[in-house]
């Protein structure tokens, strides 16, 4: 049997892939509450998209992130999972960066619309992220290392923008055979556990509401 090349697999699975429009325009904003079912129905097509490729690709210890435009819908929604099985999945509408720390750091990652290889990308420890919830209440939460580093890639992905937009100029990615090889033992996107890191929701001190999804406590 041949082994089939990871992009190939996640084109089987309905991983739009690179060098798709789609993946290089900024996705439409919800309109919530009016757009509340438009956005539950593409939650949950992030979550079987997502149960089918957590099927075809073991991610544990990782994390991992889909936007919505990579299932094909070209709306500002992204889910990730974070590294922590226990963890909740955290549900993204209309996210936005609103600040990142000046302390960064610079580790693999891997995207699911070009999965043959990995790249460097220097990303913030620490970013502030302004989403929407479905009731149209405004939250605002803090997220560290590697899971702030998974939602900035899906963020990212929001505004069109792949990692190979944030590797240093000169700096390729390699072949996912070549990764393999450093030994390094993380991959894919998320590369710390994020057990152990404190995470906290500013909303209280800005009067947001709070919806219940976002840092764990
Ligand atoms: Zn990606």
């Amino acid at each position: 049997m041949t082994e089939v090349q990871p992009s190939q697999r996640m084109r089987d699975l309905g991983v739009v892939q690179h060098g798709a429009e789609i993946l290089a325009e900024p996705a439409a904003a919800f309109e919530l509450p009016a757009e509340k079912a438009t956005a539950e129905h593409v939650i949950e097509r992030l979550a079987d998209a997502m149960d089918r490729i957590a099927q075809a690709h073991d991610f544990s210890g990782k994390g991992m992130g889909l936007a919505a435009p990579q299932i094909g819908i070209a709306r500002a929604a992204a889910t990730v999972r974070p590294a922590d099985a226990g963890a909740e999945p955290i549900v993204l509408l209309n996210p936005r960066i609103v600040a990142g720390s000046e302390e960064m750091d610079e580790q693999y990652e891997g995207c699911l619309s070009f999965f043959d290889v990995r790249g460097m990308a220097p990303r913030p420890l620490r970013i502030t992220v302004e989403a929407t919830a479905l009731d149209g209440t405004t939250r605002i939460t803090v997220y560290e290392r590697g899971l702030a580093r998974l939602i900035h890639h899906e963020i990212d992905h929001l505004d069109g923008l792949l990692y190979t937009a944030r590797m240093r100029p000169g700096v390729e990615p390699i072949p996912i055979g070549e990764y393999r090889q450093t030994g390094l033992i993380c991959s894919c996107q998320a590369f710390v556990q994020v057990g152990a890191v404190d995470q906290y929701q500013g909303h209280e001190a800005r009067g947001l509401s709070e919806t219940g999804q976002g840092a764990r406590r």
